[in-house]
């Protein structure tokens, strides 16, 4: 990979949202690009996919000359042992597609794809497209373990696609596409089918004149949870203020108590309310930390917790004076399966500790209907009872 991914202004990885809420793409372009260390995170785990699947399937060098390249790469001070088990993952994923062809077939790693006849400026990353027959698949990796992500009808995977047809269709006779989205972190590989004509009859119908508004900041500004999650002007953007503050305003004051009915569509519309809340405190305190004004409102230091100036120092005066022994200052603790588990790396942990793994039901939680999660209740069943008895 190069070394740093550049952005279009309408990216494939914010599609979801310009294409929902045009004017957001403009209105981001005041706040600056900042890079987490999740995203840099991200970008190390890319190199590394990239040297694996090059290395088995693309241009093989001496693997001496490999060694070296993954060495440096593990140099990083944001390596992980684990992150050689997640992209062993996506090699061994790439294999299997890979294999799935009866004669090799092309494959491109990182490759710019351009779908600027869709998308004004627009261009972006596919971490691998392969290619044989009729088909072809467009992979991606996704190092974060957030929400899952649906390779399925997904966005920003149809314009990758849209720009690999561009790219590819005139030397293949490409139909099928295959969509596919890795993300080992959060156990969660997925793929989706679209013919090429389905895909095009998208990129015309829906893409191409929401392109052109989001590129002309013209439209409706659309806030929701999902929409303004990523959103550079997520905390100050006044539409999704208005619609917020609406809703408290609203919803809240009706009284004197709620309905099960009432309250199903209120939980609904309040999904964004409390990221908004954390999002203005969070810009809030920036600002009044660098000398700005936000009245009502001041930073100060938070609770603190005391400890030791120096803990060998303090254990060394406590052993000396015989008040307490030298072990019981001590607690002897297991490391946790995740902890372990990075330890080791995914595969060797599977390989070792695969039985040994059991996962207790979650505690409760609430979702919306539409989650794939199966319903749980408390209640038990007449025959249950019985049972007890
Ligand atoms: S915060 Fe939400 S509503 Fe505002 S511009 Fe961004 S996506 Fe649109």
């Amino acid at each position: 990979m190069s070394a740093e991914r550049s952005h279009a202004l309408l990216s494939a990885s914010s599609a979801s949202r310009w294409l929902v809420c045009s004017p957001s793409a403009r209105l981001e372009e005041q706040f600056p690009d900042v890079e987490s260390d999740y995203a840099k995170e991200g970008s190390l785990a890319h190199e590394i996919c990239e040297l694996k699947i090059r290395q088995h399937f693309v241009k093989k060098q001496s693997a001496a000359t490999y060694k070296k390249k993954l060495k440096r790469l593990q140099e990083d001070p944001l390596y992980e042992k684990e992150m050689d088990g997640y992209t062993d993952e996506y090699l061994d994923y790439v294999s299997g597609i890979v294999h799935g062809f009866d004669s090799p077939p092309y494959i491109a790693v990182e490759k710019r794809l351009d779908y600027s006849h869709v998308v004004p400026e627009g261009f972006g990353t596919g971490d691998c497209i392969i290619i044989g027959g009729d088909t072809m698949h467009v992979i991606d990796f996704k190092y974060g373990k957030g929400v899952p992500v649906k390779a399925e009808g997904n966005p920003q995977m149809k314009l990758y696609a849209a720009g690999a047809l561009k790219e590819y269709e005139i030397l293949y006779p490409v139909e099928k596409i295959m969509l596919h989205i890795v993300q080992p972190r959060n156990d969660h590989n997925n793929s989706g089918l679209i013919y090429k004509e389905e895909l095009e009859s998208w990129l015309n119908a829906v893409v191409k004149p929401g392109a052109q508004q989001a590129w002309n900041g013209e439209g409706e500004y659309r806030p929701s949870e999902e929409t303004c999650r990523f959103c550079r002007a997520k905390a100050t953007c006044r539409a999704r203020s208005e619609q917020n503050l609406e809703l408290a305003k609203e919803e809240f004051k009706k009284p004197p108590l709620l309905s099960a009915e009432e309250v199903g569509p209120i939980l609904q519309k309040a999904k964004d309310l409390k990221a908004w809340a954390a999002d203005l405190e969070e810009w809030a305190l920036k600002e009044v930390l660098s000398g700005g004004t936000v009245p009502g409102w001041k930073a100060v230091e938070g609770r603190s917790v005391r400890k030791f100036a120096d803990q060998d120092k303090a254990f060394q005066i406590l052993a000396c004076s015989g008040m307490i022994e030298e072990e019981m200052l001590y607690v002897r603790k297991p490391h946790t399966l995740s902890e372990i588990e990075k330890m080791l790396g995914k595969k060797e942990f599977r390989e070792l500790l695969a039985d040994q793994v059991v996962k207790p039901p979650g505690k409760p939680t609430l979702a919306p209907e539409e989650d794939q999660r199966e319903p749980i209740t408390l209640q038990t069943s007449a025959e249950e009872d019985f049972k007890e008895e």
